[in-house]
């Protein structure tokens, strides 16, 4: 099954978002990422027999042991990709707390033996796909603070119209 860890955003957050986003279908063209599919990627794994699903949760559950939950405060647009097929995104000012969590999950996934896209994490709400840049100008997004609370393992399944995630295991993070 394909799997990603995720962060999952304050109500605030995800509303100003959703925000964003409305100002943007005035303003470019491409595929919206649907609002109640909104998060922060901290992990992609990619496929993982089904077998190996509770050693990633043990591992998640482990890296975020001594993390207590934190503020997060949305920031600029930014894209990935070709300026007429990108991927255009919302991230974040401070991303510090963002990314040592990041870190913390990977180290752990790392040492349970998983691999997962190696990247450098660059923290990211992605709002739309295949997105032309090369016309229009986009708007200044909606901002927003808010607590990030709990690091969600999700499956995303690709076979129908659009992505469904489903929650596998939601950690608690804990003061
Ligand atoms: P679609 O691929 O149909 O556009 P999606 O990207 O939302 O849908 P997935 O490809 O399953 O669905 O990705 C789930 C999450 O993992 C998304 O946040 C996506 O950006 C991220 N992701 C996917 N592939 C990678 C990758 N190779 N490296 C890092 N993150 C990835
Ligand atoms: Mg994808």
């Amino acid at each position: 099954m394909r799997l990603f860890v995720a962060a999952e955003l304050p109500g605030e957050a995800l509303d100003a978002l959703a925000e964003t986003s409305a100002l943007l279908r005035g303003s470019v063209r491409g595929r919206f990422v649907a609002p109640d599919s909104f998060h922060v990627t901290l992990a992609f794994l990619g496929e993982v027999e089904g077998h190996g699903v509770d050693a990633v949760c043990s591992a998640i559950d482990r890296g975020c042991v001594g993390i207590a939950p934190f503020r997060v405060s949305l920031g600029d647009l930014g894209c990935f990709g070709k300026r007429s097929k990108a991927t255009l995104w919302q991230g974040f000012r401070d991303a510090g707390n963002l990314a040592a969590l990041a870190e913390s999950v990977r180290a752990e996934l790392r040492d349970a033996g998983f691999s997962f896209d190696v990247k450098a994490f660059l923290p990211h709400v992605t709002l739309m796909r295949a997105v032309d840049l090369t016309e229009g100008e986009l708007p200044a997004p909606a901002l927003a603070e808010g607590v990030v609370a709990n690091v969600v393992l999700f499956r995303s399944d690709l076979s129908g119209q659009r992505p469904v995630y489903e929650a596998l295991h939601t950690v608690e993070l804990v003061a």
